[in-house]
């Protein structure tokens, strides 16, 4: 597809970062080679808005990711990182920002009892399974195809189609060994799960699965999946782990587990509850978190684990994170997506709005989709198309139709009306669309 806008001072700058950086980026998706064309560099944020190093801004469907659950530059949050940058920036000591953000952690979600801060949600998922391991003393690990839970070596087993439960790994410099322990499972499939405790009893440590999975699109559990997750892990002896970087503190004031109650053993967080800022965490039963160092003698650790500014971030970001600002978030969310559906509707496009509290995608397909393998059967190309069209009216989405969409409470009627004056046209484009 050819691109009649330009962005010239983000193509000039992904030049030079071609040079020093593989691929240009520091996170792949960022890249832009799931839609083409150039990825746009981003200076400044505010509310629902970014804009990007050649002067446009654009209405901001990504929020980092997440994060930025109250919109770009919140002034509390900046008030309070200002604050904690005036007092220094590391100290490689215990802090009070820690134990403030930990409290806050422990204080919304029961079943969080201990919590250790680290600093990116990959770190969070790679200790908590060697947690599980360690309390266990079992090695296998069961994930989910289509569930991503960070770089680490022994997830990045997915299901390569025939052989999906021997966990052959899907990169290069992921060994056998890193991999081998790891069963993947289709997702929503809790037959398979049984099976796989039947066949391996006695040497699963933890299922982990992401608690609404969002790295696929938009897929959530069907009802009673998580809750057999968990009884089938607690007949058998193993950890349930649900991981919430994604959806922690986003989807709820407790996240996932606030909607659907199903109580793990241990929980990942991080992305909101950094305040955009490198900070993340894994926690859970407390007889389990005692087996971490200097506790126990399962190792862990890290220099800038609680880091002053990210903890001030973080804490002053979910002290906003009251009951109303959620209603607003879920708010944006439905309004959104009764904007989405109905103009793709009206362009006849084949279209599944998938929705996990006020995540949300479309998955471009005229069935429901329920797993990773029903996920990439949709006409993702229709996304490209659909994607670019809003981009080039002001409309930043995640740049793969693999991903969620994430508002704001920053998201107000301006913002809203925005999108909503740019949706003919995508929709239009993406009915066009040939593969
Ligand atoms: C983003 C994400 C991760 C990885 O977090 P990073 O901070 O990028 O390392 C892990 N699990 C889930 C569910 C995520 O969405």
């Amino acid at each position: 597809m050819s691109f009649p806008y330009e962005a010239p001072v983000s193509q000039s700058l992904f030049d030079r970062a071609s040079v020093v950086t593989p691929g240009g980026v520091n996170s792949p998706v960022r890249a832009f080679r799931a839609v083409g064309g150039t990825p746009r560099f981003m200076v400044s944020g505010t509310g629902p808005y970014l804009t990007d190093a050649d002067g446009r801004e654009y209405v901001d469907l990504v929020c980092s990711w997440g994060p930025m659950i109250l919109g770009h530059s919140h002034p509390e949050v900046i008030a309070a990182v200002q604050e904690a940058v005036a007092r220094g920036t590391s100290f490689g000591t215990p802090g009070a920002g820690e134990v403030e953000l930990a409290e806050e952690i422990v204080g919304r979600i029961e079943p969080v009892e201990q919590v250790r801060l680290v600093s990116s949600g990959t770190e969070a998922t790679m200790s908590a399974i060697r947690l599980a391991r360690g309390f266990t003393g079992r090695a296998k690990v069961v994930k989910f195809a289509g569930c991503y839970h960070g770089h680490v070596d022994a997830l990045l087993a997915a299901a390569g189609s025939g052989v999906a439960t021997f966990g052959l790994p899907d990169t290069p410099g992921v060994t056998g060994a890193q991999a081998g322990d790891t069963v993947v499972l289709p997702y929503n499939d809790l037959e398979a799960v049984r099976a796989a405790f039947a066949a391996h009893e006695g040497e699963i440590a933890c299922v982990i699965t992401e608690a609404s999975p969002g790295n696929m699109g938009v897929v959530p559990p069907l009802p009673g999946f998580n809750q057999g997750l968990k009884d089938l892990c607690a007949a058998h002896g193993a950890l349930y782990i649900s991981d919430e970087v994604m959806t922690g503190f986003r989807v709820s004031r407790s996240g996932w587990y606030g909607i659907d109650g199903v109580r793990p053993d241990l929980m990942t967080f991080g992305k909101v509850m950094g305040g955009g800022f490198p900070a993340a965490a894994f926690g859970g039963r407390a007889d389990v978190m005692a087996h971490l160092a200097p506790a126990g003698p399962v190792y862990q650790a890290g220099t800038l684990s609680g880091n002053p500014i990210a903890t001030a971030a973080g804490v002053a970001q979910l002290r906003l994170l009251d009951e109303a600002a959620y209603e607003k978030v879920d708010a944006v969310s439905a309004e959104l997506r009764e904007l989405v559906g109905g103009a793709l509707s009206k362009a006849g496009v084949a279209h599944r709005l998938q929705v996990a509290g006020n995540m949300f995608s479309v998955f471009f397909t005229d069935r429901d989709v329920t797993n990773y393998d029903e996920a990439k059967a949709q006409e993702s190309f229709r996304f490209t198309a659909f994607f670019h069209s809003m981009l080039e009216q002001g409309v930043y989405l995640p740049p793969s139709a693999f991903e969620s969409w994430f508002v704001s409470t920053a998201h107000d009627t301006r913002a809203v009306e925005r999108i909503a004056a740019a949706l003919p046209a995508a929709a239009r484009a993406a009915a066009e669309a040939t593969a």
